[in-house]
């Protein structure tokens, strides 16, 4: 634990906080910063890291050394991490406030996360919630009615606290009743990232993320594979979703789809994923991707899967090469295709 929340302790050497907060953790800077300085104020701090099947996929490459689990350890408070599961999935499919530039339904994400802080925040008896939120700084959800929305829909009302912008907002309760002080909080506001980079430096924080632009649903790319999914495969699972943050994926009819790794790493990630009923199509003696065939067992779909195959493969130019088309690790059909053109086939490549 650092010093910052240490300055007090009682009669058992324990911390004696003013106040207990409850914080909504995104990872990024600007909720290390809230979390900073309310433990300047020695208040104790849980942060609660919301996790959904719509998170971005880490880049092995580029390991980030300030996880949450680093941050939360380094500054010494509670980090809980909460899995958001079908209620997720839920807001995604049906939004009540609309969606941002893509699938991303960023008004209902903040709102659900609030609400659970809030639960969490009564069940063990904390005394507010805060967010790492600055008016403006965001194009959809962070604009001051929105906001608004989603404190009046939260039902925190006066207990939600923004402790970067807190200035530009009328004083909370934990400011009013004494628990925070308000000289101490700060009016950033807009895009810009000049105050909270010399805050960082001031708190010693060195390694912090780079703005990480929100999850999978902000994404063009992603959201027209998602919407695809909606539209033929309305009842997906968690599985379905993995899927679709690999490959190049192909809508051949309302049935089947194809997914065709990119390289070694997604071809065993799709081979991981792969369902029982999932047909996968590899060409043997070549360097060739793995794809993955999902709908009805057909001559048409397997030399379909088979061509895309080869297209993507090392022989590519070449007139023809064997394929092995597998159900469930049983050899279902072997065929030698010549690679797809973009003319065989009435495809429609989702990305
Ligand atoms: S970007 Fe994704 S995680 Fe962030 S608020 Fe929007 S929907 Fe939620």
């Amino acid at each position: 634990m650092t010093e910052l929340v240490l300055k007090k302790m009682n009669k058992n050497n324990q911390p004696k906080y003013r106040a207990h907060a409850i914080a909504l953790y995104s990872g990024g800077l600007d909720s290390i910063l809230a979390i900073l300085l309310m433990l300047r104020q020695n208040i104790k701090v849980t942060a609660l890291y919301f996790v959904h099947y719509f998170g971005k996929v880490a880049d092995p490459k580029n390991p980030d050394k300030s996880t949450p689990y680093n941050i939360a350890q380094k500054f010494g408070f509670k980090l809980e991490v909460v899995h958001l599961g079908q209620k997720f999935i839920d807001i995604v499919l049906e939004p009540q406030y609309g969606r941002g530039a893509h699938m991303n339904p960023c008004v209902d994400c903040k709102i659900m996360m609030l609400r659970e802080a809030k639960t969490y925040m009564e069940e063990i008896g904390a005394d507010f919630v805060i967010t790492g939120e600055v008016i403006g700084q965001r194009p959809f959800s962070q604009l001051k009615n929105q906001m608004n929305l989603v404190l009046r829909k939260s039902g925190l009302n006066d207990k939600l606290l923004r402790p970067l912008c807190a200035k530009h907002l009328p004083p909370t309760e934990p400011e009013l009743n004494g628990l925070v002080d308000r000289e101490q909080l700060l009016d950033i506001k807009g895009r810009g990232r000049k105050q909270q980079i010399r805050l960082a430096g001031e708190f010693g924080l060195t390694d912090f993320p780079t703005p990480a632009g929100g999850c999978l649903l902000t994404d063009k790319g992603f959201s027209n594979r998602l919407k695809d999914l909606i539209e033929y495969h309305r009842n997906f699972t968690p599985n379905d979703i993995e899927l679709l943050k690999i490959g190049r994926h192909f809508r051949i009819d309302n049935q089947t789809r194809i997914i065709v790794g990119r390289n070694e790493k997604e071809n065993l990630i799709l081979q991981k994923l792969a369902q029982p009923h999932h047909f996968l199509c590899d060409a043997p003696d070549i360097a060739s991707p793995l794809s993955v065939l999902i709908g009805p067992a057909s001559e048409t779909n397997f030399n379909t899967v088979a061509g895309l195959t080869i297209r993507y493969s090392s022989a590519r130019n070449k007139a023809a090469i064997k394929v092995v088309i597998s159900l469930n690790g049983n050899l279902v059909r072997e065929l030698t295709v010549a690679p797809a053109s973009s003319f065989d086939y009435n495809l429609k490549a989702i990305i």
